[in-house]
């Protein structure tokens, strides 16, 4: 469509003039520190082939560019995009600075961490101006042709506006109601394993320079790619589904031909680095050595325990638990892969070429394929490098399914929501100088085709969430990370149980 449009747009203009009628004109942004855009991207697609003109400034865009580029545009709707926690108080930020320099525009927040509480909560009492949460692309035009239209602007706004205040209302009560344990009652509350760890037969770090990508084809999980393209539906039950089920198929297969063309002409290049260091538990911290003696901590992992009053007798859980504690020796591993390694030249080509579709399924094949990654990376890790499951044999609905003895919890995800933890995670690895791979300030991996975190072998180790925290934990945290205890509840403010002393304005 966007093709035949850039195609047609001249004979238009010459049919009227040189005037093209536009229905509105938005500048769509991702977050400073946030790299990802597919969703902005299927966003912007899909409003320009509504009719309206989309200004897209692209990734890791700072608060004053996006302002300035609103005004020299003369848009009518600014729209905010980011994935990773960090971005949503980076979107608080722009509605301050909105307010600041007295905008009236209307302001969009999508993305996938982003939520109607949050834009309720959060982002909607910084700025006067409208400020509408936009559940996903297929939303986005019904919210904008309402804004941009004379008759139901104004029922609209105040049907937002009234729901942003019972969100709000209702949220104050539920804030009241998080009781949470002081922190020694947490850790009093920690379980207790007896369990004699596995010691690796290949520690150390690996590197893989060019990872075959024929071989990660069969590790893909289809089901997340659908999403990604806002298509609701378990693979392969999808394809039987009456509403999307003959769109799936048609995406799937355009998916399967440029993944093979990817992998004949070798367009992407998978870059990875694993690694399994000796490792014991410090309260709540893991610490890493640099030698088998364990004299030299060469790097400390910080994990948060959980505060939440657990019911039925269960732990209140931190991933250092499954780590044992000095006297037993044990490990922790750590990886970062990805499969983006060219995705930005091949993105440039198809866009270059008007084929936003390509560009943006390049994307997600690029997503898919660092997963998969990530699926046998951990299964080689397993079986070969640690060794401690060498006769693990599973399916990939079952290495799906997450059917295998350990985990491999990633940064910025609930059982460690930190993503500063990324930093010493990277440092370790040496990911940048191995994978390519490089953190944004805020702690997104570019490119964003990629994924890294920790393995834990502990055949209790499990996934959870933190939670809710206590100003206690907050403050021990921050010590322990050599960070101020403002800076802690700013990269763990969607996690705090209480509301912070209010911060100068940065
Ligand atoms: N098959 C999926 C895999 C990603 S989702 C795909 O192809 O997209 C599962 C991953 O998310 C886990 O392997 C882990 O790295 C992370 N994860 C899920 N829940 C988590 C939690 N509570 N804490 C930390 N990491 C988590």
């Amino acid at each position: 469509m966007k093709k035949a449009v850039a195609h047609l747009i001249p004979f238009i203009e010459a049919a009227s003039d040189g005037k093209r009628e536009s229905k509105g004109k938005l500048v769509v942004a991702t977050v400073k520190g946030d790299v990802h855009d597919i969703g902005k991207n299927i966003v912007g697609v899909v409003l320009g082939c509504n009719g309206y003109d989309v200004v897209d400034l692209g990734v890791m865009v700072p608060a004053d560019k996006i302002l300035k580029a609103a005004k020299e545009e003369g848009a009518d709707i600014i729209g905010l995009s980011g994935l990773i926690t960090p971005s949503l108080d980076e979107m608080v930020h722009v509605a301050r600075e909105m307010q600041r320099v007295g905008m009236k525009l209307p302001l969009l927040i999508g993305g996938a961490t982003t939520s109607r509480l949050h834009t309720a909560v959060k982002v909607d009492p910084q700025y006067d101006g409208p400020v509408v949460h936009v559940l996903d692309a297929s939303r986005s035009v019904g919210v904008v042709s309402n804004l941009m239209s004379k008759t139901t602007r104004e029922g609209f706004l105040t049907e937002t506006c009234e729901d942003f205040k019972r969100i709000r209302l209702k949220h104050q009560g539920g804030a009241e109601a998080h009781k949470l344990l002081p922190l020694s009652e947490a850790r009093a509350n920690a379980p207790k394993f007896r369990y004699s760890p596995p010691a690796p037969k290949q520690p150390g770090t690996h590197v893989f320079d060019d990872y075959p990508l024929a071989e990660l084809v069969d590790y893909i999980d289809w089901t997340p790619f659908f999403q990604a393209w806002e298509l609701a539906g378990r693979y392969p039950k999808i394809f039987d589904d009456k509403t999307v089920g003959e769109h799936a198929r048609t995406l799937f297969n355009d998916a399967q031909r440029l993944l093979s063309e990817i992998i004949e002409k070798k367009l992407l290049r998978a870059r990875g680095v694993v690694g399994i260091w000796p490792a014991n538990r410090a309260g709540d911290d893991i610490e890493i050595f640099s030698d088998d003696a364990r004299d030299n901590v060469a790097a400390t992992v910080h994990t948060l325990r959980q505060q939440i009053k657990r019911a039925g007798g269960k732990p209140n859980l931190a991933l250092a638990d499954f780590i044992a504690p000095r006297g037993t020796p044990d490990w922790l591993g750590g990886f970062c892969v990805t499969a983006g390694i060219g995705v930005d030249e091949l993105v440039a080509k198809y866009q270059k070429d008007h084929d936003d579709y390509n560009a943006i399924m390049v994307k997600a094949l690029a997503d898919r394929l660092a997963e998969a990654f990530a699926e046998r990376m951990h299964q080689r890790v397993r079986t070969e490098f640690w060794g401690y499951a060498a006769d693990e044999s599973l399916s990939n609905e079952e290495l799906i399914a997450e059917k295998y003895q350990g985990i491999r919890p990633a940064p910025g995800y609930p059982a460690c929501p930190d993503h500063t933890e990324k930093g010493t995670l990277f440092e370790l690895l040496e990911a940048t100088a191995n994978t390519g791979v490089s953190l944004t300030e805020h702690f997104a991996m570019h490119p964003t085709a990629a994924v890294s975190g920790l393995y834990f072998s502990h055949p209790e180790a499990q996934y959870f969430g933190v939670g809710k925290l206590a100003l206690d934990q907050l403050e021990d945290y921050a010590q322990r990370k050599g960070m101020t205890t403002e800076q802690a509840e700013r990269w763990l403010s969607p996690n705090l149980g209480y509301e912070p002393a209010p911060v100068q304005s940065v």
